[in-house]
C-alpha cells in the first residue's frame, strides 16, 4: 500500500532546506504535477467538483512546508506533548479521528525542518527533566506513508534513542516500516498499531492495510525489539461483535511470539454531531451506526458533546475484551479503556 501522490506541492521556504531541495529534485524528475506555493497553510490547485471528490484529491496531494510553530499542543492521555511531523494521511477512514480538526480539503502535509522541530522537542525535555517527557508523533496524522520520502520517523527514533528523560511512540494503520527495523532505538520508542475486525477495516478503513499485512508488520517491529502495542479502535457494537473482536484478539496472539509484552489501547466508537454530518458528506452511503437515539451524550472536554454507548453496553464490551486480552496475553499492559 506504498504511497504515490498525484501532485506535490512545495512551500517556497522549503527549498531552502536540504531535504526540501533533494524531494524538489526527485519529484521534479518524476512524471508527476509538482507546484510551488508561497505558504504550505494557503493551498488552493486542488480539484474538486463536490466535497466528496476535494477529499478524494486531497488524499492525493503531498504538501511540503516549513514547520514555524513550534509550540507542540499537550496529548493527554497519550503522552504529554504531540510532535508534528506530518498532518492527515493517505488512508479514507469514516471515523477518522482528524475529520474534525483538518481542513476541507486534507491534504498531506510533511516538514522539512525536522531538525528544528527535534530542537523545540529538546527544550521540552530539559524543561521538565527529570521527569520523563513523553512524546506523540501520531496526533496529528499517521506518519508511516510519507516515511520514505522524509525519513522523518527515522531521525526522531534516533533522536530520541539517546534521550534519557524521554521518550517518543507513535501509532499507525500502515506497514512500510521496514527502513525503521535496523535502526538503534535504544527501547525508546513505542510502535502501536491500529487494528480492527476484518468487517470492520473492510467496510470503513478504506484505502489502508489489512488486518494480516497490520500483523505481519507488528511481527516484524517486534522481532526489531521495540516495545509494541496495540490500539484496537473504534470498537463498534455490532450484530456479531463479541466473536468478531475475540477472533481479532486471537489472530494478534497466533501472528506474534508468546514473550512479547504488550501494550493495549481500546476506544469505543463515539461521535459528534459535528462529525456525524461530514462523515454523511464526504461517505454519502455510509453504514457506520450513528443512531443518537442509542447512545449516552456526554459532554466532552472541549465544551462539546459526543455520543457515547450506554452505560450497560459499555460495561459489556470492557468486560469482554478486557478479560479476554488478560488471558491470551498474561502480563499485558492495558493502557486504557475509553
Ligand atoms: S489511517 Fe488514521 S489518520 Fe489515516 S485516515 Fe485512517 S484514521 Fe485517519
Amino acid at each position: 500500500m506504498d504511497f504515490y501522490p498525484d501532485r506535490v506541492i512545495f512551500e517556497q521556504d522549503a527549498l531552502e532546506y536540504p531535504l526540501g531541495k533533494s524531494l524538489w529534485e526527485s519529484f521534479k524528475r518524476a512524471d508527476i504535477e509538482v507546484i510551488v506555493t508561497r505558504s504550505h497553510n494557503r493551498i488552493t490547485g486542488i480539484p474538486g467538483k463536490n466535497p466528496q471528490e476535494a477529499y478524494r484529491e486531497a488524499k492525493r496531494t503531498l504538501v511540503f512546508g516549513v514547520r514555524r510553530t513550534l509550540t507542540f499542543q499537550t496529548c493527554k492521555p497519550s503522552a504529554h506533548y504531540q510532535l508534528p511531523l506530518t498532518t492527515s494521511c493517505p488512508g479514507k477512514c469514516e471515523y477518522c479521528y482528524l475529520l474534525g480538526s483538518l481542513p476541507n480539503k486534507p491534504y498531506i502535509r510533511a516538514y522539512v525542518n525536522i531538525e528544528e522541530i527535534l530542537e523545540k522537542a529538546r527544550d521540552y525535555i530539559v524543561q521538565r527533566q527529570p521527569e520523563v517527557t513523553i512524546f506523540e508523533g501520531s496526533a496529528t496524522s499517521d506518519p508511516v506513508p510519507v516515511e520514505k520520502y522524509t525519513g522523518a520517523l527515522a531521525k526522531t527514533i534516533l533522536f530520541f534513542a539517546i534521550q534519557d528523560f524521554s521518550r517518543f511512540r507513535f501509532a499507525t494503520k500502515f506497514t512500510e516500516i521496514d527502513s525503521l527495523l535496523i535502526l538503534k532505538h535504544n527501547g525508546h520508542t513505542t510502535v502501536r498499531f491500529s487494528v480492527n475486525t476484518t468487517r470492520i477495516i473492510k467496510s470503513f478503513e478504506h484505502g489502508t492495510p489489512k488486518l494480516e499485512q497490520r500483523l505481519k508488520a507488528a511481527r516484524k517491529v517486534i522481532e526489531a525489539g521495540y516495545p509494541t502495542g496495540f490500539i484496537i479502535a473504534p470498537i463498534i457494537a455490532y450484530p456479531g461483535w463479541e466473536t468478531d473482536y475475540i477472533d481479532l484478539l486471537k489472530a494478534i496472539r497466533e501472528s506474534l511470539p508468546d514473550s512479547q509484552v504488550l501494550s493495549f489501547e481500546f476506544i469505543t466508537h463515539r461521535f459528534t454531531v459535528r462529525a456525524k454530518n461530514r462523515i454523511k458528506t464526504l461517505f454519502p452511503n455510509t453504514v457506520l451506526p450513528m443512531n443518537e437515539e442509542n447512545r449516552k451524550f456526554k459532554f466532552g472536554q472541549f465544551g462539546y458533546g459526543k455520543y457515547v454507548y450506554a452505560p450497560q453496553l459499555m460495561h459489556r464490551l470492557k468486560e469482554t475484551l478486557v478479560s479476554k486480552t488478560e488471558e491470551l496475553f498474561p502480563g499485558a499492559k492495558i493502557d486504557y479503556f475509553v
